[in-house]
């Protein structure tokens, strides 16, 4: 076979210099497939020619067209990438080797036939050249113009993924006339009685209709006369047949009326507007049938007026839809991003777009409205970039499709399906071949996570190796359970040695009897917690082992216990007003000492009610995350007093002493204890517990401190 006359000349026309590289492709093609027949039994050659035809329709760019004659080759033939990259260069090969990569969406949809959003998304990803989709697309319509000679079961299979998959991308990409037809070949297939239904109701209603719709479309042109409106096409085309079936089926009968729309295109925006005023002027709307998709075009760039007006008749008054745009609209509205990519050639092209959208604003003065020359580029961004530029879509080898962030690796693969999977994670097959657990994966390849049951868990490169966020927080937690763990061990070991060399052993020191009142001093509320703070560094063994002996001797002397001021009555009880938490037992935490004003955070303690620390507190960590709450102070503060506790460090003399006392008796705050110490260089550690009303007092009078000179330093 040979290319049409009338085809050529378009080739011609349309390409220039081009038209060169487009005849040798189909040479190229035609002997690559020779020999190869269609099922009908035409040479194979025809297909792709008609899906090249297709694109050259659609004003589609030279290398669509170039792919479009050479989609099956790679494929079907013995031809190579590599001879597609010396004949036709790089980008052609990347686009075929895409399309290639489309097809394995046939094979996903196999195992999983509800999944058809990831699915579609992984279609656009894949498309990181939109000309990927052009192409696939075209073979997919000629494709579906010659299903008749498949069998029925075929026949519905490949209908419904193109309606599933196919059609919502082609309406994606702004790619109408394409839709519309697809559309209407699958309803004829999956639906075969509603759309012969469908069909004679619509041919009916046209020639009883027939008249009104000529004259429609003659009032108009005389409108448009009258306004001065020079360069006007109506045309009144029958809607598509799935349209009409669609409408019926939400809005009944009714919607059969308006099976014809009448597009008025004219060549200037300003144009449209008048046309618009025209005709409102002549006939009555529908309310609530308007729509300006210049103002606001849709987010695949769409744009046009929409009107619904009255045309009146004698058995009453019939709606009727009309569409207004310029040329440049419709050949957009109609062939969608495909057509832009003559724009993209032609920058002059783009350049006029931008003048009559200027216009555009000018006519319509809607600050509010967003200007189409910012869709213009955000249109041109998306061409560039791709779609989804920053994801890419696998599969796993169920064909199972996963999102992720572009740059992932299969550790991301892995804890992207379940921590439990990652944290196994030992290799990585891609395509079938194992790969270092760090190659970067793309869209599309078929990734096989390997896993081991004896595996101690990710590595801690893991962490720099990793792309996605989620699987960085997926391996520090297991390194946090992993670290508590080894705390609790530790921190048993260093309580155990502690306890020896005082001449006990940690078995006898720990017992029943006194263990509560320990754990309520130490504000942790099981042994397991404080083995873990002291793994953790939070909590010094010494002053556990301190206590635990004191608690021990006391009660091997039989002596009463010493209750302690902080265990008495409402202390006890309720240590502070804490919002929302009225009536629960609330304990003030020892090593951090919260007053009012300071951030905090309860930690619901294991049968000792709750436990309020400050948020900044380093035993936090070592405490059980999910038993922190979020909390605030209540209201009710006045008369009670809080025990701070600040660290000051100060000139070693006993001057200081008695400098601080002086503030401290100026300011009426009493002492609650003071402990005093030496550090390595000699300067004195003073340990204040003073009774505050609340961090403001607090924080006034560690700035009255800090103005004496013998103070160096005071922490909380
Ligand atoms: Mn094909």
């Amino acid at each position: 076979m040979e290319i049409e006359h009338e085809i050529l000349d378009k080739i011609n026309s349309t390409y220039g210099e081009d038209s060169q590289l487009i005849l040798k492709a189909f040479e190229f093609a035609k002997q690559k497939h020779e020999g190869q027949k269609r099922e009908d039994g035409q040479e194979y050659i025809v297909h792709p020619y008609q899906t090249a035809k297709i694109l050259i329709g659609m004003n589609a760019d030279v290398v669509s067209v170039v792919c479009g004659l050479l989609h099956d080759c790679l494929e079907d033939t013995e031809c190579t990438e590599k001879e597609i990259i010396n004949q036709f260069g790089q980008e052609v090969a990347n686009i075929l080797v895409g399309c290639s990569k489309v097809e394995l969406i046939k094979q996903a949809r196999l195992n999983n036939p509800d999944e058809n959003e990831p699915l579609r998304k992984m279609f656009l990803c894949i498309s990181k050249d939109a000309r990927v989709a052009f192409v696939k697309l075209a073979d997919r319509l000629d494709n579906m113009r010659n299903l008749a000679v498949k069998l029925r079961v075929k026949q519905i299979k490949i209908a419904q993924e193109t309606l599933d998959i196919y059609v919502p991308i082609a309406e994606r990409l702004g790619m109408s006339k394409l839709k519309r037809e697809l559309e209407n070949l699958c309803f004829m297939y999956l639906l075969p009685v509603e759309y012969q239904e469908t069909q004679r109701v619509m041919e009916e209603n046209y020639k009883k209709r027939e008249k009104i719709i000529v004259d429609i479309s003659d009032s108009i042109k005389e409108l448009a006369k009258k306004h001065n409106v020079e360069k006007i096409r109506v045309q009144s085309r029958i809607k598509s047949n799935f349209s009409i079936f669609k409408k019926q089926q939400k809005k009944g009968k009714d919607g059969i009326y308006d099976i014809v729309a009448h597009r008025v295109i004219v060549e200037e925006v300003k144009d449209c507007y008048t046309m618009l005023g025209a005709i409102l002027d002549k006939w009555k709307p529908v309310e609530g049938r308007f729509k300006d998709y210049i103002a606001h075009p849709k987010e695949n760039f769409y744009r046009s007026l929409h009107i619904t007006v009255l045309y009146p008749t004698d058995e009453g008054e019939i709606p009727f839809e009309v569409q207004i745009r310029t040329e440049e609209m419709h050949n957009y509205c109609e062939y969608g991003m495909a057509a832009h990519w003559i724009y993209k050639e032609v920058g002059s092209k783009l350049t006029s777009g931008y003048e009559s959208n200027q216009k555009m604003l000018e006519l319509k003065k809607n600050s509010e409205q967003k200007s189409v020359e910012d869709n213009a580029e955000e249109f041109m961004e998306i061409i560039k970039s791709g779609f989804y530029a920053n994801k890419i879509f696998v599969f796993t080898p169920k064909m199972n499709v996963v999102e992720l962030v572009s740059g992932s690796n299969p550790i991301d693969l892995a804890y992207a399906i379940h921590s439990g999977v990652g944290n196994k994670c030992v290799g990585a097959k891609v395509n079938g071949k194992m790969v270092p657990i760090d190659t970067e994966l793309k869209s599309a390849d078929v990734v096989e996570i390997i896993t081991s049951a004896t595996s101690k868990g990710p590595s801690k490169d893991w962490l720099k190796i990793v792309k996605m966020n989620a699987s960085r927080e997926k391996i520090n937690a297991f390194f946090k359970k992993e670290m508590r763990e080894e705390n609790i061990k530790k921190g048993k070991l260093i309580l155990d040695q502690a306890a020896k060399t005082k001449g006990y052993t940690l078995s006898s020191l720990l017992n029943d009897d006194w263990m509560d009142q320990f754990l309520d001093k130490s504000c942790l509320s099981t042994m397991e917690e404080v083995y873990a703070a002291i793994g953790h560094g939070s909590l010094a063994s010494e002053k556990v082992i301190n206590k635990l002996i004191s608690l021990y001797e006391k009660a091997n002397k039989k002596q009463e216990l010493q209750i302690n001021k902080e265990f008495t009555g409402d202390r006890r009880t309720k240590a502070a007003e804490i919002s929302g938490l009225d009536g629960i037992m609330t304990k003030l935490a020892k090593c951090c000492n919260p007053v009012p004003g300071d951030k905090i955070v309860g930690y619901i303690s294991r049968g000792r009610g709750i436990t309020i620390h400050r948020s900044d507190c380093p035993v936090l960590k070592a405490l059980e995350k999910d038993r922190l709450m979020e909390i605030d102070w209540g209201e009710k503060l006045s008369d009670s007093s809080y025990v701070a506790v600040i660290k000051i460090i100060a000139k070693n003399s006993p001057s200081t002493l008695a400098s601080i006392s002086n503030k401290l008796v100026e300011n009426k705050i009493n002492i609650s204890y003071i402990y005093s110490d030496k550090n390595k260089e000699g300067d004195a550690i003073y340990t204040f517990g003073i009774e505050v009303n609340g961090k403001q007092q607090l924080s006034e009078f560690i700035n009255k401190l800090h103005v004496l000179p013998e103070i160096y330093d005071i922490e909380r």
